[in-house]
């Protein structure tokens, strides 16, 4: 057999391998302690089950539009305009199996050879992927542990060139839990008015889970880049609902057709009773959230505290998401040395930084969506094991 040579330009995401390395080590009786995959420890809320089940059991079992149904997209515009004070089209949003779409359908949609595609790193393992895949050349924008993990946007502006298509940017991001701050954002919106052809894909499927007070910007409310911007936005992360797969985008009206056509050929439409419990998700009580977001940002505290007493671990408080990324060089150790041990000696379930992106070494990432039991219990395994290190 001959498998096509760009499956071989597609990357992974090592939260499923080390999640599957820690069932393993669990399924022999080990405890594990998992702070690597990045998904809520809560249940679906209650309201958005029942939507799931009323739309089976109302008989919607067939096919969908394939850019989702209406009374949904209706929905996602009208969730806009209320978090981000943006008014759009509801024929310009696309509903997708899961957040991960949108990125793959705009890599796809932008990138071919000899097209360059700029990406976050350490961020999101599948940009890369996608990008690479689509036969562009993947260039990392670097973010820094000095700058709270933001961008700098004069930076961002300087790797334009003639062949960039697009710029996929994530804020509130993962594996860092940085927020870039507005004015930098302001400063590249500015920096982009003069290079017109470059589309910008905006991630922004942690935006309800910002802190301290923060407002989440939105790279789709900047009026002079609107009709460029693709918002990647979801369920996924906000409801607790990763495993239902489905998410959202809004695409500008030049390429809605094309994208339209790129989900006919490959999926066909979201599952029909999802699309229902997704719309009660976004027009039902919304306390759920406020429960999760209070639980998030708590733990939060206790894991920064927690980490920046560890002997060779320092951590800048994160801003967003439910990621922590403390700097672990005091240990010696590089972040692959120290996700390994911590997993196979400790028990305790973390992603090297590494697995993020080449300037992702030197961190590690913990994902604190889980309880502060287990986060506290870990914390003593980790200073156990540094300490029989020596
Ligand atoms: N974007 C970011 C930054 C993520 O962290 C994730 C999931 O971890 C996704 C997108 C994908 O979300 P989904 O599970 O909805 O595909």
């Amino acid at each position: 057999m001959h498998i096509a040579k760009r499956i071989s330009r597609l990357g992974t995401e090592s939260a499923f391998e080390v999640l599957a390395r820690a069932k393993a080590l669990e399924a022999k009786g080990r405890s594990i302690i998992n702070l690597g995959i990045g998904q809520p420890d809560f249940r679906t809320p209650d309201n958005i089950v029942e939507a799931g089940r009323k739309a089976l059991a109302d008989g919607h079992h067939g096919y969908t539009p394939a850019n989702g149904i209406l009374p949904l997209r209706e929905a996602v515009a009208a969730d806009i305009e209320l978090r981000r004070g943006v008014t759009i089209d509801p024929d310009d949003v696309l509903i997708v199996p899961g957040g991960k779409v949108t990125m793959f359908f705009a890599a796809l949609l932008f990138g071919e050879a000899g097209a360059e595609i700029m990406y976050p790193d350490p961020g999101f393992p599948i940009y890369r992927s996608a990008i690479e895949f689509s036969g562009a050349t993947a260039v990392p924008i670097p973010l820094y542990e000095e700058n709270g993990f933001s961008f700098s946007a004069e930076e961002v502006l300087s790797k334009i060139t003639p062949s960039t298509r697009l710029i996929m940017l994530n804020s509130p991001a993962n594996p860092t839990g940085g927020v870039v701050p507005k004015e930098e954002i302001d400063k590249l919106v500015a920096g982009l008015e003069a290079h017109p052809d470059v589309a910008i894909m905006s991630d922004e499927i942690y935006s309800r889970l910002v802190y301290d007070g923060r407002e989440h910007v939105s790279l789709l409310s900047y009026p002079s880049i609107r009709e460029r911007v693709i918002l990647l936005d979801g369920w996924s992360k906000t409801y607790a609902m990763t495993g239902w797969r489905i998410g959202y985008s809004v695409w500008p009206k030049a390429v809605v057709e094309a994208v339209n056509r790129l989900a006919i050929n490959d999926h066909s439409c979201v599952n029909a009773a999802t699309q229902f419990a997704a719309m009660e998700a976004l027009t039902g009580p919304q306390d759920s959230v406020d429960t999760m977001w209070r639980a998030f940002d708590e733990r939060r505290k206790i894991i920064t505290q927690e980490l920046n007493q560890i002997d060779g671990f320092r951590c800048a408080e994160p801003a967003g998401a439910f990621y922590a990324m403390p700097n672990i060089e005091g240990t010696g150790m590089t972040a692959r040395e120290l996700q390994d041990g911590l997993l196979e000696e400790a028990g305790v379930a973390t992603i090297a930084g590494t697995s993020f992106g080449v300037y992702g070494e030197g961190l590690i990432r913990f994902s604190y969506a889980a309880s502060t039991e287990q986060i506290l219990e870990s914390m003593e395994r980790i200073r156990a094991f540094l300490a029989a290190r020596g």
